[in-house]
């Protein structure tokens, strides 16, 4: 209740501090106008527990930068007499930027290294800035004249943060709407009440009603951060995949444009200072690009492979395998030997599945395929999952008895693991149908076909068992010869 009623709680306090302490007594306001961006920084803080430091931790951060500055500017006000920002609150005030900017424009699912380059270039930013804010101190000829150079200076940080707040906002990244959201109210309230006190009140003391002002975006960011807000609808935006791709490809130009305006500002008072920050923004951007590049292809190697692999049992898929049999089928004039196609069908794998359900289907099939795939480790040989309960293993440059030693092998080391089926002989075996090409066959169409009428002929002579055909006649050439079990080879 109270958390829900903040803003008004603290400003009612602020306000009533003020009506109740009389003119010039500004000591007891400083106390609030450091309450608020410490409240809103231990919030931030607190906030970081429930859903990490990401955001929130920076955030945290600045606002406790912020009530810093203005805690120098107390004691620099009450107790040396000077009227506006010193020295070392200037520097905490160009400080509290720093890891605003970062939160803004680094996105939080890149890698360590990139996440150092956007750190450091936030920082070198940070340091031109004061290195600027100092120089306009030194060089200007009247206090007035500083003070229109640090108003602007002012207004263009806070009006960049109020723009990164609102863009990354509008990308309506799902999962951090709250922590945008928050942001976003407090960089627009901050731009303005910021803009307002540097440029109407400019010449006022602290210890007036504006300070309520001041107040403001702070109390707002605490209110937020505390999950005291309102519930917005903060449902999907339209375009937003769209919109969360251009941001997040343009983002990370945030801070490197940020560095290069102040760098360009910079360019009469300290050439060497510009040049540096020029270098620093383009150098850091390109290095930043290179490290993403080097992420990007690592994952196009990732889901190449994943696309070659079969989800449930490792081995490769079909479409690998319509790859690799088109290769193959082209290279095999160049190889000695002949092209061979195993077609291999779990034998009455339905009666499995209903008896001892899918969980224990599956599981079959993983250890069916890491045999057959054990089976055939010639770097030329691929054993692929051909959909279902079948797989297909293709042998390039093999002599067709080895090919029928090869499918013998599979067959028996499946019958060996002695997999209870609950149907036939009452151990999961399997069916191969077995065709080899040679160079002169034309019609790749036709070999499988022939591949696939031998299982057919293997299941239909009593499973369990391998069966030949040749490519191009379709035609049994060697039935397979019963032994004593009734298997064949
Ligand atoms: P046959 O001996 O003639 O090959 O009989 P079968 O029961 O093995 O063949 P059928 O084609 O009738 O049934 C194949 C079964 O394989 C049906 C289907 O539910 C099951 N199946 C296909 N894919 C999967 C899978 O990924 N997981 C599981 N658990 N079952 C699957
Ligand atoms: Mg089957
Ligand atoms: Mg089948």
């Amino acid at each position: 209740m109270v958390t829900a009623a903040l803003p008004i709680v603290f400003l009612t306090g602020h306000a009533g501090s003020l009506a109740l302490a009389g003119r010039g007594q500004t000591a007891g306001s400083f106390a609030w106008l450091i309450a608020a961006p410490v409240l809103a920084g231990l919030a931030c803080l607190w906030r970081t527990r429930r859903d990490g430091p990401e955001g929130w931790l920076p955030l945290g951060a600045a606002m406790l930068f912020w009530a810093g500055g203005m805690a120098s500017t107390m004691v620099a006000t009450l107790f040396f007499d000077i009227v506006r920002e010193d020295q070392l609150s200037m520097l905490l005030y160009v400080l509290y930027g720093v890891p605003l900017i970062f939160a803004l424009a680094s996105p939080e699912d890149e890698k360590w290294s990139v996440r150092l380059v956007d750190g450091l270039l936030a920082a070198a930013l940070g340091y031109l800035y004061y290195i600027h804010v100092t120089a306009l101190i030194a060089a200007a000829a009247t206090p007035q004249k500083t003070l229109q150079a640090l108003q602007i200076m002012f207004d263009i940080e806070n009006l960049y943060i109020a723009l990164f707040a609102i863009i990354r906002f509008s990308a309506r990244n799902r999962g951090r709407a709250e922590f945008f959201r928050a942001i976003a109210v407090y960089a627009v309230v901050y731009l303005f009440s910021a803009a307002y006190i540097n440029h109407f009140e400019a010449e006022g003391t602290y210890g007036r009603w504006p300070d309520l002002l001041i107040d403001l975006p702070f109390v707002l960011l605490a209110w937020h951060a505390l999950g005291a807000g309102y519930r917005l609808g903060l449902g999907e935006a339209p375009n937003a995949p769209a919109r969360a791709r251009i941001v997040r490809a343009g983002g990370p130009l945030l801070i490197p444009a940020s560095l290069l305006t102040v760098s360009v500002l910079l360019v009469s008072r300290d050439p060497v200072m510009a040049i540096t920050g020029c270098v620093i923004a383009s150098l850091g951007y390109g290095l930043r690009t290179m490290l993403v590049q080097i992420r990007n292809f690592e994952e196009q190697d990732e889901l190449t492979r994943l696309s070659h692999v079969d989800g449930l049992t490792g081995i490769a898929n079909r479409r690998r395998f319509d790859e690799v049999l088109v290769r193959e089928w082209a290279r095999r004039r160049q190889t000695t030997g002949q092209l061979a196609l195993l077609m291999i069908d779990i034998d009455h794998f339905k009666q499995l599945n209903d008896r001892f359900g899918h969980a224990v289907g599956d599981d079959r099939l993983r250890c069916v395929a890491a045999v057959l795939a054990g089976c055939a480790r010639r770097e030329a040989d691929l054993v692929a999952r051909y959909g279902g309960e079948e797989f297909a293993a293709i042998l390039s440059g093999i002599e067709p008895q080895d090919a029928i030693a090869i499918a013998e092998r599979m067959r028996t080391s499946v019958e060996a693991l002695c997999l209870t089926s609950g149907a036939g002989s009452g151990v999961v075996t399997v069916s191969i149908g077995l065709a080899c090409a040679q160079a002169l066959d034309t019609d790749m169409a036709a070999f499988v076909t022939a591949a696939d009428a031998a299982l057919y002929e293997a299941k239909r002579s009593g499973r369990n068992r391998v069966s030949r055909r040749t490519a191009t006649l379709l035609r049994a050439v060697e039935a397979p010869a019963a032994s004593n079990d009734g298997r064949a080879a």
